[in-house]
């Protein structure tokens, strides 16, 4: 028997089909709109639809502020954040924590923490207020939101105007921040210091995603230098050079797509929906084993740094002055620097 269509009346968590929009997860969304602020729009109205495909329940019931409860990262706050699809920073982060030796990892109730802070990048809270407006009030914030030029450092992506050296500066002074603001209260209230952590394992995740950076090999074993940062927005007038790259594609027209580049798995029909840690691992893509890689180096040089910053060696800045740029020179320098 086909799934039912959801509609208000649809039985909580009885599965069915959200009307005309049947998308696979990682399916490229297509819009040939003229207006993009409406393609955008449409494009999230999409993806909120997609994800209620999962179970059906009340529209307000999508993105309720419910408390969240991460459980082996399989479920979000809300059904927006429950699909599978957005799973991909907690599923990184988690394999990040796990490549580290047994007395440096995180526990998990401090890895969920930071998983929470690393998804609040894309998935502000704030906007949750919204979701009593209803649903299309809610991706309208969210759209405002993302499409703030101020914001795009957080995800590793152009901004309206700049270019892939000075984004990539953003985007580390960016992490420079996360980092110190994470050491400064170590001490004194570890929620907000791991909050920081999940926000910048968020951006060093995402320059790794082929559809916010273009990087010089995909081989896990060869230096992984930045060749171009790509826009996720609509450039300023004058800024939208031939040479840009678009988040969805190559031209301006794919502005604010989503597509499978920003997917962790790797294509096949036997990685639409994995579940479960082994079928995850199993799964990832080349992009996302490294973006794991550099995820556990973070994990680690930010406990070191904190150890440092508790025995009292050296101040916050100090320590972040001394400790970051090896790292930021090994995961995010750009090639031609
Ligand atoms: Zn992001």
């Amino acid at each position: 028997m086909p799934p039912r269509v959801c509609s208000r009346l649809s039985h909580p968590g009885a599965p069915c089909f959200v009307r005309g929009a049947l998308l696979a997860p990682g399916a490229v969304i297509r819009f040939r709109e003229r207006a993009v602020s409406a393609s955008r729009r449409g494009a999230l109205l999409l993806i909120v639809a997609a994800s209620s495909l999962l179970t059906c329940a009340d529209p307000l019931d999508l993105c309720g502020p419910k408390t969240a409860n991460l459980e082996f990262f399989s479920k979000g706050d809300c059904m927006l954040t429950r699909a599978s699809f957005f799973q991909g920073h907690e599923w990184l982060t988690y394999f990040g924590n796990r490549r580290l030796s047994e007395d440096e990892r995180f526990s998990s109730a401090d890895l969920q923490i930071i998983a929470e802070g690393n998804r609040r990048v894309d998935w502000p809270k704030e906007l949750l207020v919204h979701m009593n407006a209803g649903v299309l009030q809610y991706s309208s914030a969210l759209t405002e939101y993302t499409d703030r030029p101020e914001v795009q450092r957080f995800h590793f992506l152009l901004d309206d105007r700049n270019d892939s050296a000075q984004a990539a500066e953003d985007a580390r002074h960016e992490l420079e921040r996360l980092t110190l603001r994470a050491l400064e209260s170590w001490g004194t209230d570890k929620r907000k210091a791991l909050t920081q952590v999940g926000r910048a394992n968020h951006l060093i995740q995402d320059s790794f995603s082929p559809a916010h950076a273009r990087r010089d090999t995909l081989d896990i074993k060869q230096p992984w230098c930045i060749i171009k940062v790509k826009a996720f927005i609509e450039r300023a007038d004058g800024f939208d050079t031939s040479d840009i790259e678009y988040h969805g594609g190559t031209s301006s027209d794919t502005v604010g797509h989503t597509t499978t580049q920003d997917s962790i798995y790797r294509q096949g029909r036997d990685c639409l929906e994995p579940s479960g840690a082994d079928q995850v691992e199993s799964c990832l893509s080349e992009p996302a084993k490294r973006a794991i890689l550099a995820t556990a180096d973070y994990l680690e040089l930010v406990q070191r740094m904190a150890v440092a910053v508790t025995l009292g060696n050296a101040s916050p800045e100090v320590i972040v002055g001394y400790g970051l740029p090896d790292y930021i020179s090994e995961h995010l320098a750009l090639c031609e620097e």
